[in-house]
């Protein structure tokens, strides 16, 4: 007889964007040429400097163990970095250094959840949210995001949703996959409605540098009184575009953090030095290269905002942050995952359908343009005709 793998193991699933790769490049060794707008990571190289600092550490023999919490030059560092950007007033103590945002994430949620919790969450968002909520034997309450306002969630429902059993509610701004910010006011409310609980807050930061308004603000972080509420959750892939190098880091209490090292003890052990190293030299260095990096994606998104909405059938809003546009194709009367997959087949161009991340982006596809412009313009060329042939 065949061991038998665990229940919890039925319940993962692969998730949209490395499932349309995969396929995605099988159709590339048949020869087929696709423009990939599925990918959520910059195409851009990591900063020299960055690079020089990791290989520097590695030279000088940084190739050891390390506190599992994260060695202490970048835990001051992302303190101060935070203090800095957010306008509060933290210490090392509430930081652990994570190998990935990924990683942030399982150690935010694994720490605060128990079986039957119920959990809010956005919907479409971040497959990894949902697979763990049903992971952990959780009840997942969606919060639809919604294109009517600006794909943020309706803080009403929310507040008819929220109840004493609500142990968590997960907030992403700005918003894979939509783009979307959550506004001040809304955050204000869920502050209100809140403050008197005991349910925790988990603020998915990681796209909080590529914001394209000036007015923009989506961190719920620089609330300080919800600190001892609230688990913060960031990671290096996207602000740094170090996508490969697997760095991420969570801002907790200071009341959990020896329980959320010993978490990470059992877990990783530890982040790889080298990387931290890296990491310190990205969180220290110079910004320009950054700040390139998000007027070109802004360039990119007015195109691509202006030429989806130039198709007849297509209705697109300009997302506020992020690089993705979540384009409404509800008109063409075909699900977002048959749309999606007539994409691919008939144009060569790889997104996602609405739906990889969640029932609610029914109507959807997701479009990264964290790729050239060129390939853009091509891509969107090649959706308008086979569109047309609907
Ligand atoms: N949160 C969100 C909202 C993301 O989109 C991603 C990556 N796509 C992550 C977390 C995790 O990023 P990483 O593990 O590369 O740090």
């Amino acid at each position: 007889m065949n061991p038998r793998l665990a229940k919890h193991m039925d319940l993962l699933k692969p998730e949209g964007a490395y499932a349309v790769l995969s396929k995605a490049q099988s159709l590339e060794r048949e020869g087929k040429d696709i423009i990939h707008l599925e990918i959520g990571q910059p195409d851009f190289p990591t900063p020299q400097h960055i690079v020089d600092a990791g290989i520097e550490a590695l030279h000088n023999g940084k190739t050891k163990y390390n506190p599992p919490r994260g060695i202490p030059e970048l835990r001051d560092a992302l303190a101060t970095y935070l203090n800095n950007s957010r306008n509060i007033d933290i210490s090392a103590q509430h930081i652990a250094v994570t190998p990935s945002g990924k990683t942030a994430i399982y150690v935010a949620m694994m720490s605060v959840l128990e079986k039957g919790d119920e959990v809010m969450y956005p919907d479409p968002g971040f497959p990894t949210y949902r697979t763990l909520i049903d992971v952990l034997g959780c009840k997942g309450v969606p919060m639809p995001l919604q294109e009517k306002s600006g794909f943020s969630f309706d803080i009403d429902a929310l507040e008819k949703d929220f109840s004493h059993k609500t142990k968590l509610i997960i907030l992403n701004s700005p918003s894979n996959p939509t783009g979307g910010v959550i506004p001040d006011k809304d955050l204000a409310r869920l502050i209100e409605l809140v403050k008197d609980t005991d349910c925790w807050i988990m603020s998915d930061e990681i796209y909080t540098h590529i914001v394209y308004d000036a007015n923009t603000s989506p961190s719920f972080y620089k609330n300080s009184d919800m600190h001892h509420r609230t688990i913060l959750v960031d990671g290096f892939s996207k602000t740094y575009s170090m996508t490969g190098w697997r760095l991420g880091y969570v801002a907790v209490p200071e009341s959990i953090i020896n329980q959320v090292d010993y978490l990470l003890t059992h877990m990783v052990g530890c982040t790889a030095t080298f990387t931290q190293y890296a990491g310190l030299a990205a969180v220290t260095g110079p910004t320009d290269q950054l700040d390139a990096m998000v007027a070109e994606f802004n360039k990119r998104r007015d195109y691509v905002v202006e030429a989806l909405n130039d198709i007849p059938g297509i209705t697109c809003q300009i997302p506020q942050g992020a690089f993705y546009v979540f384009p409404n194709i509800s008109s063409y009367g075909m699900s977002s995952q048959k749309m999606a997959n007539y994409l691919l087949e008939e144009a060569g161009v790889a997104l996602l359908a609405g739906t990889d991340f969640g029932p609610h982006g029914e109507g959807y596809v997701r479009l990264s343009y964290a790729t050239s412009l060129e390939d853009l313009q091509q891509g969107i060329e090649r959706i308008k005709k086979a569109l047309q042939k609907i």
